[in-house]
């Protein structure tokens, strides 16, 4: 194992697999959304405050779905009875919920990654 942290995209990919962002192998999750403190296979500690998450989940939250949600407004406004507005946005929240510990996973990637970036000369 080198000393170089890997890559953005390495680290968000392995985010979202919900594995460890050094190594790759180790699950980032006992349970669904629950986090292990350390990586069992190379003892990476994942936060190193549990607030860190936060932020980096907002950012992705914001990024992934700020789209959908104007997409929404707009169906709203425009559209009020249509039935395709309440299975948009059953799939929607399906999705959010589905896709929490993959989102979760990316932001201990991304905090990460912010931590262990090159510094800069
Ligand atoms: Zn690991």
């Amino acid at each position: 194992m080198s000393d170089q942290p890997p890559q953005l995209r390495t680290v968000l990919a392995r985010g979202f697999r919900r594995k460890c962002p050094r190594c790759g192998e180790g699950d980032l999750f006992k349970r669904w959304i629950t986090l292990h403190d350390r990586c069992p296979v190379c003892d990476l500690q994942y936060l190193q405050n549990q607030g860190d998450l936060w932020g980096y989940l907002l950012l992705i939250d914001r990024a992934v779905f700020i789209f959908p949600l104007i997409v929404v407004i707009y169906f709203r406004i425009y559209n009020p009875y249509s039935v395709w507005f309440y299975i948009f946005v059953a799939a929607l929240i399906g999705g959010l919920l589905y896709s929490l510990p993959h989102r979760n996973g990316m932001s201990v990637g991304l905090e990460y990654y912010w931590r262990n970036r090159p510094p800069r000369t």
